[in-house]
């Protein structure tokens, strides 16, 4: 018996030693004999793994994977990870990626909408996205729906308006970075300002959520009767004219003048019972890291500190080239992700041997189902900018490097056959992103 063979032979407790020798024994194959243990028992299991995954590897480089047929290249060459997979992918899933650079793009004189929703990315049953662009004075016009309505601005100036659950009147200017939130049933519109109007990106907490099914005012006002809207307001029917001469599926998007002083509109907007005291806006462009490492930092908005934004959580990430979003997973809620700059992949485990990798770029919607462990790497040369969105009142993640950092060393070195060393190195706090 060579030592290996005798460290696997000792392994199994015998029925004749009491729980006090069993228990000297552990410790003691703990302290001198774990690592030897460990590596014998996984050499074993895993021989064979190791065969197969240096057989796909092979394959990868030989003529097992050239591809004479045809080829969408452009769409190939930004998605490598799916043409090449990484030889430890396996497993059927369910498609994770999509992108609005993929979606029909409505077009109207003062803007346009583009959306993600669950009809089309069937995964994504909690979230659905919309990306808008208004020109200056370009309104997205006065509405509300069913679903909660949060917002990152992409670029640009815009003018938010909304009233509180007490009809008082919110309005506010916000620029890059900055967000909104707008719940259930809030009123509210959006429209671009000088110079160059605004772009944004809306998420919003119903996966079967749509653009085209939202109370528009001149929607709605357009299909009332028009002896009953003038009885409504107590005015002459004939002051009504031009509510009827509107498309008849409202304006949506349109093309205004651009609108004066923040201050004028407030003063006239709050004349009659004063401002809103809600605060719809959040100021992100203005917010300290909530976690900055040498490779990037992160922005936690939720409603600890945007308390208007009860079931939408976010995190903004930025991880600079070479940086890693580590292995991680939520426990609360399935993760709905927005690429806004740089290039990305990201790995997620489906359990049951099942993972896939996706790669993302600026424009890309990525989605990771509660509780399955996923990382974000940075595998471009500029600054890996995205979002992770959630359905809930907040952020919540737990780390593999958290989980074997804090739980008895034995135990998880008894699993994965690494050194106590190396598990030692292995870093103690979540750093969320990679290197510290
Ligand atoms: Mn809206
Ligand atoms: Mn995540």
């Amino acid at each position: 018996m060579n030592k290996e063979e005798k460290a696997v032979s000792a392994g199994p407790r015998s029925l004749t030693e009491s729980p006090d020798q069993s228990w000297d024994r552990r410790r003691f194959l703990g302290k001198s004999s774990a690592l030897v243990l460990s590596t014998a028992l996984a050499g074993r299991m895993e021989a064979q793994g190791a065969q197969d995954i240096q057989k796909i590897e092979k394959a990868q480089h030989d003529k097992s994977a050239t591809d004479p047929g045809p080829e969408n290249q452009a769409l190939k060459d930004s998605n490598p990870n799916t043409f090449m997979p990484p030889s430890t992918d396996h497993g059927e899933v369910q498609t994770f990626w999509s992108s609005f650079s993929a979606a029909h793009r409505r077009i109207q004189e003062g803007g346009w909408s583009r959306q993600v929703t669950v009809e089309d990315f069937p995964i994504s049953k909690d979230i659905a996205g919309v990306n808008m662009r208004l020109t200056a004075g370009g309104i997205r016009e006065l509405h509300w729906h069913n679903a909660a309505e949060w917002a990152l601005m992409l670029s640009g100036n815009a003018r938010i308006t909304a009233i509180d659950n007490e009809g008082k009147s919110a309005v506010r200017d916000v620029t890059k970075d900055d967000l909104w939130f707008f719940p259930t049933g809030t009123p509210h519109s959006i429209q671009g300002l000088e110079p160059d109007g605004c772009e944004f990106l809306l998420v919003f907490d119903d996966g079967k959520f749509s653009e085209a099914n939202t109370t528009l005012i001149s929607d709605w006002t357009r299909h009332t009767p028009p002896e009953v809207l003038a009885k409504n307001w107590g005015v002459a029917e004939s002051a009504l004219e031009s509510i009827y001469k509107v498309p008849p599926d409202g304006h949506y998007i349109f093309q205004a003048a651009v609108p004066g002083s923040l201050q004028d509109d407030i003063q006239a907007a709050s004349e009659s019972i004063g401002p809103s005291s809600v605060a719809f806006d959040f100021a992100m462009h203005k917010m300290p890291a909530s976690r900055k490492t040498q490779y990037g930092e992160v922005r936690i908005i939720d409603s600890r500190n945007f308390p208007v934004s009860t079931t939408i959580a976010a995190a903004h990430v930025i991880v600079k080239p070479g940086g890693l979003r580590e292995l991680h997973w939520h426990q609360n809620a399935d993760e709905w992700q927005y690429y806004v700059a740089g290039k990305g992949r990201m790995t997620v485990f489906f359990n049951g041997a099942k993972a896939r990798t996706a790669d993302f770029n600026a424009g890309d919607v990525g989605y990771v189902p509660k509780t399955l462990g996923h990382y974000v790497e940075n595998v471009g040369d500029s600054d890996l900018i995205f979002l992770e969105m959630f359905k809930a009142d907040r952020f919540m993640d737990l780390s593999l490097s958290e989980w074997v950092s804090n739980t008895p060393p034995e135990l998880v070195i008894q699993h994965l056959g690494i050194s106590r060393e190396t598990l030692q190195a292995i870093p103690k706090k979540k750093p969320l992103i990679m290197p510290q």
